[in-house]
C-alpha cells in the first residue's frame, strides 16, 4: 500500500512520536511510503507532483495546520484512498489556528466542522478524515491506524477518531483512580499518589484518549509520571493555565463527563471525609 506523509505548520512532534516507538518500523515494512519529510532524500514537490500525475494515491498523511488556501493538499485528498489528520494540529488547526482565521485543521477548526476540506469532505474509500488527535498523538494510534486501513478493520467515532483509541477517557486505567474515588489530592507535581485532578487542572475524567490503557511506548503516560493530563486530544487544546483546575466556591468549574454537580458534592463531600489514612501518607 502505499503512503504519502505530508507537512504543513507543524513542530514535527508527531514524528517524533512516531520515530521514538519500537513499531516505528511496521511503517516501512507494511507501506511502500512515498515520501517523508525525515526519511526522503527527494523534495517533496517530486514527490507530490509524481502523486498528483498519476492521479492516485492510497494513504495520504497530514501532519500540521493548513492554509485554507492550500490547493495542493486538496488536490491530494481529492485523489486519496483515506486521508488521515495526525496530530492537533492537522485535526483542529491548534495552535497554529490560534487567533488566524485562515488557518485550520483538515476537517475541523477547533469546534467548528468545516476545515480545508469541507463538512462533506469523503475520500475515495467514503471515509472522512480520520483523525488522530494529540499533542501528539501517541505513537501505538498512529501505527495501529495505518495498519487497520490496510487490514479493511477500521471503525470511527462521530469526530472520525478511530474508536479502539478515542472510545474512552485518559481517567481510564489511571495509577491514582483510588486518590480521585476518595478525593485524596496531590500535594506537588511529580509524586506518585494523590488525584491531580482537584487542584492540578488534571483533565484526564473528561478528556478521549487512551493513554493511560495505551502507555507510551509500554512504559509511561502524563499522569504515571506525575503530571495531569492536559485535555491534548480534544478540540478545545490548547488553553491557559494548564496546571490549574478552575473552581468556584471550591467545586472545579469542569466536572467529569456524565457527572452532575449535586451528584459531585454529595460523593466528594463523603469520599473525602471517609478516606483511607494509608492514602493520604506522602510518598
Ligand atoms: S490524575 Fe487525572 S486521570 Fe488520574 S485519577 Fe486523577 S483525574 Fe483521573
Amino acid at each position: 500500500m502505499e503512503l504519502l506523509w505530508i507537512q504543513r505548520l507543524t513542530c514535527c512532534g508527531n514524528t517524533h512520536s512516531l520515530l521514538s516507538s519500537d513499531k516505528a518500523e511496521l511503517i516501512f515494512e507494511e507501506f511502500n511510503l512515498l515520501f517523508h519529510p525525515s526519511f526522503s532524500l527527494s523534495s517533496e514537490e517530486e514527490a507530490v507532483n509524481e502523486v498528483l500525475k498519476k492521479g492516485k494515491l492510497e494513504v495520504l498523511v497530514l501532519e500540521g495546520a493548513v492554509k485554507k488556501d492550500d490547493e495542493r493538499i486538496k488536490k491530494l485528498c481529492e485523489i486519496a484512498d483515506y486521508v488521515v489528520a495526525v496530530g492537533n494540529c492537522a485535526v483542529y488547526g491548534n495552535v497554529p489556528a490560534l487567533g488566524k482565521e485562515n488557518i485550520s485543521g483538515l476537517q475541523y477548526r477547533f469546534k467548528e466542522k468545516g476545515g480545508l476540506l469541507g463538512k462533506e469532505f469523503r475520500s475515495k474509500k467514503g471515509y472522512p478524515v480520520i483523525n488522530l488527535s494529540g499533542c501528539p498523538a501517541n505513537p501505538e494510534w498512529i501505527t495501529g491506524t495505518l495498519l487497520k486501513i490496510k487490514r479493511g478493520k477500521l471503525e470511527l467515532d462521530e469526530l472520525g477518531r478511530p474508536r479502539d483509541y478515542y472510545g474512552s477517557l485518559t481517567h481510564w486505567g489511571c495509577s491514582r483512580n483510588e486518590f480521585f474515588e476518595w478525593k485524596v489530592e496531590a500535594k506537588e507535581l511529580g509524586k506518585k499518589k494523590g488525584c491531580l485532578f482537584y487542584h492540578f487542572g488534571c483533565r484526564g475524567p473528561m478528556t478521549h484518549a487512551s493513554c493511560n490503557t495505551i502507555l507510551w511506548n509500554g512504559v509511561n503516560s502524563k499522569t504515571r509520571a506525575g503530571t495531569p493530563c492536559f485535555g491534548c486530544t480534544e478540540y478545545d487544546f490548547p488553553r491557559e493555565n494548564l496546571w490549574e483546575t478552575r473552581q468556584y466556591a471550591g467545586i472545579p468549574a469542569e466536572l467529569p463527563l456524565g457527572v452532575s454537580k449535586r451528584g459531585y458534592i454529595m460523593l466528594s463531600g463523603v469520599a473525602k471525609m471517609f478516606a483511607p489514612e494509608r492514602l493520604k501518607d506522602e510518598d
